[in-house]
């Protein structure tokens, strides 16, 4: 049996890595998408860990070459989804998670039938701020970029298949493992 796709989004700075990472210790056979960038790596970051930092000429090479299964440019950097790691992953029956953003959600959506799709909200966008502006790693006018587009991102809710509001960081990992779980239990047709 194939593996299932499972595609997390919501506005940067609201913790989906920390909420997937956290569900990647608890839950064994799911494997993550390491997306490609042109953005420069933040302090701590590791090529090939946390994502595959390529300059613009590799990433329109790889976006000519069809090697993306989506891309996007968001506040103002490319990311893309390597397709190839992913087909054979899921052709192995191993699950798969990608953590993108609305834009390549919806690209997925359309490409790909039967994937899950997961958006991950802040308890509010004030709390969304000040957790951008805590974590440090972004200037104020990127502050400011990623706010607007968290406020256009929160309105493609209704696109997705689950809703888990990251407050409370243990709450936000069992919802999300319960949601897998309850995916793997599922009686796909054919
Ligand atoms: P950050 O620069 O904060 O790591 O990520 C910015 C945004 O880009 C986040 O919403 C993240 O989910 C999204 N993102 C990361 N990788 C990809 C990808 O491969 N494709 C798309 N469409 N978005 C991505």
């Amino acid at each position: 049996m194939a593996g299932i796709l499972f595609v997390i989004s919501g506005p940067s700075g609201v913790g989906k890595s920390t909420v997937r990472k956290e569900v990647m210790k608890r839950c064994s056979g799911l494997r993550y998408s390491i997306s490609c960038t042109t953005r420069p790596p933040r302090e701590g970051e590791i090529n090939g860990v946390d994502y595959l930092f390529v300059d613009l000429s590799t990433f329109e090479a790889m976006k000519r070459q069809g090697e993306f299964l989506e891309w996007a440019r968001v506040h103002g950097n490319y990311y893309g989804t390597p397709r190839k790691p992913i087909e054979e992953w899921l052709k192995k029956g191993e699950d798969v998670i990608l953590e993108i953003d609305v834009q390549g959600a919806k690209q997925v959506k359309k490409n790909f039938k039967g994937g899950v799709f997961i958006f991950i909200a802040p308890p509010s966008l004030k709390a969304l701020e000040e957790r951008l502006k805590k974590r440090n790693t972004d200037r104020e006018d990127e502050i400011l970029l990623r706010m607007t587009n968290a406020r256009i991102e929160m309105q493609c809710i209704s696109d997705y298949d689950y809703l888990v509001v990251n407050d409370q960081l243990e709450e936000a990992v069992n919802k999300l493992l319960s949601i897998i779980i309850a995916e793997r239990c599922r009686i796909r047709k054919p």
